[in-house]
């Protein structure tokens, strides 16, 4: 098949969602390259890519990528594609790979497919489930052609770790100038970003007001959480509006997402319903979101938060 997976990293560290899109490709093929591009990988980090079903890793450090030119990455990458003879390239999504992933499409004339939420059903070709409609529904799609780009949600396949190294090979692939050029990036929250936040501490208007945060935010201290909303509580400005989860803000894909005083409104879970687990805690026993919770907590968030805390804090 050849397969090919673009990996990238934040603050020097590799992706989970690019790990995850590594042994998704593992699930498809014993052959798996993976490829970085950019200065901002750590190149000591990148053999571990073996751990999780990568066999070789190529990095192109050319400080050029940085600027985030997405045609500059998609021709490096069909570059890459036609070296390795790969006809198979997947990502995992992060608001980086959408542009470059469908200029990478275009440039192999091959099928493009997004939100993929699952490992193909290969029984009789290759039929891939992907999340539709802000992933309210799910629709099978059959690929016929055999060039492909797949995009990989977040928790579409259990992430293989098994110890293993990869050999790390550095090629040059860069080409021409750049488009644009990134002059800075400025965070608007704390450390931990919120769409790649492992656990997410939510909460909604159940919290009456902005005072009321404060359990809040040391519930997601304690658990190393990024914080989150719903939409009236940032229309509202009680908290900042890059906190907003759903179908008009952000996207999560937690590991854990834990929601507090928020009814499950479609929109709201249309923003987080790609979670592996999620915690409700509501007084209201008739609330939505507990029909898509794995646990739930009847019971008022100001006595049940602050006990939560406390169990977290003497468990250590
Ligand atoms: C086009 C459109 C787009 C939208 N996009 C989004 C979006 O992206 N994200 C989003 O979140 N919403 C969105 N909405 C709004 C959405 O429909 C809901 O109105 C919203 O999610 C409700 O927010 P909430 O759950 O915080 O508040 P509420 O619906 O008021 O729910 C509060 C909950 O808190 C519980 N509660 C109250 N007191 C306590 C207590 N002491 N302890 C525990 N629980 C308590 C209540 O039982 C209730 O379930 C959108 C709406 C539209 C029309």
């Amino acid at each position: 098949m050849g397969i090919l997976v673009y990996v990238e990293s934040t603050k020097g560290s590799l992706k989970k969602a690019s790990r995850e899109a590594v042994s998704y490709g593992a699930a498809l093929d014993s052959e798996v390259t993976a490829i970085a591009l950019g200065s901002g990988h750590n190149q000591d980090e990148l053999g571990s890519l073996g751990a999780n079903g990568a066999t070789k890793v190529l990095i192109d450090n050319d400080a050029t990528y940085d600027n985030g030119d997405s045609n500059q990455l998609a021709s490096s990458l069909n570059k890459a594609a036609e070296q390795l003879g790969a006809n198979t390239i997947i990502f995992g999504t992060s608001p980086a790979t959408s542009a470059v992933a469908a200029r990478l499409s275009v440039k192999m004339g091959s099928t493009l497919v997004t939100n993929i939420s699952d490992l193909p059903d290969t029984s009789s070709g290759f039929a891939l489930k992907r999340g539709i409609f802000t992933g309210k529904a799910f629709e099978t799609v059959e690929v016929s052609s055999e060039k492909k780009v797949l995009v990989v949600k977040k928790n579409a396949v259990d992430l293989k770790e098994d110890g293993s190294e990869a050999s790390v090979e550095n090629v040059s692939l860069v080409e021409g100038g750049v488009s644009f050029e990134h002059l800075g990036q400025e965070l608007t929250a704390g450390d931990i970003l919120l769409p790649e936040a492992e656990i997410v501490v939510s909460a909604g208007r159940g919290l009456k007001g902005p005072e009321n945060w404060g359990m809040v935010e040391e519930l997601a201290q304690v658990l190393g959480a990024a914080t989150a909303c719903s939409k009236p509580v940032s229309d509202m400005d009680w908290r900042p509006h890059h906190e907003h989860v759903g179908q008009t803000g952000i996207k999560v894909s937690p590991q854990l997402y834990i929601a507090i005083g928020i009814s499950g409104a479609i929109q709201h879970l249309a923003g987080v319903n790609s979670s592996k687990y999620i915690v409700v805690i509501n007084k209201d026993p008739e609330a939505p979101f507990f029909k898509e919770a794995d646990y739930g907590i009847v019971g008022d968030a100001f006595e049940v938060v602050p006990q939560l805390i406390n169990a977290l804090k003497a468990a250590g």
